[in-house]
């Protein structure tokens, strides 16, 4: 098949890689288990590219998303929860070990990109993606384009602190980046789950929550309805800078079709604006869109 790009999703538990046709279509998905060594990881990377390209029957360019951002300045790997990437140059040893140009990019960067080319925010200007999962992720992307940044952190807004906040989240726990308040100790799965124990003394999972909310327990309700406020207040702030046309929610909280409807109803009262046709909507390719995002990290095949 020719015109395909080739995506990798870096993870820290498992690589994945697809062969996306020029309109979207997967001839080939692929995955491995993460090699925890450097080495060992570059070796599955090479490995994984050249059977993709034999499953698909093309060769195409390679992007890749990592957990983490590479440094435009030192070209170093840096925020990577895989520690054995921090501090490599594994953009030019992937590149070398491939025998090709290879582009980078964070993982909530791909996720980002993959939703605003073919996916929930198709044909809007600019989208901000948003994972609320293990930890909390943004990526912006511009007329297709993601927005990177002399400091590779455009869209972090993870570790910002909780905006507007009440008196009864100041000064908010200790997260592990060294401050207290941040944005991903409140929006993400772990600090949903301990937010609810803090009030409840019951530790429950995000899904727990959710189905005893839905069940009618005032508890899980509430805890819900303290997350929605905090969300509509994160991404006004997002509003208020960005101004996206689309928000896009990934992650495993993104399931809880209620933020979709709670969350932009309230977030009017912090945006500056008289009013907010901002959208929040759901991810279309969901999981899949850190590997077929990291394939949209080039232009058609054509196009080089
Ligand atoms: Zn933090």
């Amino acid at each position: 098949m020719s015109g395909i790009r080739i995506g990798i999703d870096l993870g820290g538990t498992k690589i994945e890689a697809v062969a996306l046709a020029p309109d979207g279509a997967e001839p080939c998905r692929l995955r491995i288990p993460t090699p925890r060594d450097y080495e060992g990881t570059l070796q599955a990377l090479a490995d994984l590219v050249r059977r993709v390209e034999r499953e698909a029957g093309g060769t195409g360019p390679v992007g890749v998303g990592i957990p983490g951002t590479v440094s435009p300045v030192t070209g170093l790997v840096k925020n990577a929860n895989s520690t054995w990437l921090i501090g490599r140059r594994l953009h030019v040893d992937l590149e070398r070990a491939l025998g090709r140009p290879v582009r980078l990019a964070n993982d909530a960067n791909c996720f980002a990109l993959s939703e605003a080319c073919d996916g929930a925010g198709t044909g809007a200007d600019v989208v901000f993606g948003v994972i609320v999962g293990t930890g909390t992720g943004g990526g912006i992307v511009v007329r297709r384009q993601v927005l990177t940044g002399p400091n590779a952190v455009a869209g972090e807004w993870g570790h910002n602190p909780l905006p507007w906040p009440d008196a009864d989240e100041l000064p908010g726990v200790p997260c592990y980046c060294g401050r207290s308040g941040c944005i991903e100790t409140f929006l993400s799965g772990p600090g949903l789950a301990a937010d609810h124990e803090r009030v409840t003394g019951v530790r429950l999972g995000g899904e727990q929550i959710a189905a005893l909310a839905d069940a009618g327990d005032a508890m899980a309700e509430a805890t819900l309805r303290r997350y929605e406020r905090r969300m509509a207040r994160a991404l006004a702030s997002v509003i208020n800078v960005v101004d996206p046309d689309v928000i896009v929610l990934g992650g495993g909280l993104s399931k809880l079709g209620r933020l979709y409807v709670n969350v932009p109803a309230q977030w009017a009262r912090w945006v500056f604006s008289d009013r907010v046709d901002t959208r929040l909507t759901a991810p279309r390719h969901g999981d899949a869109s850190g590997v077929r995002g990291a394939a949209w990290l080039w232009p058609a095949p054509e196009a080089i």
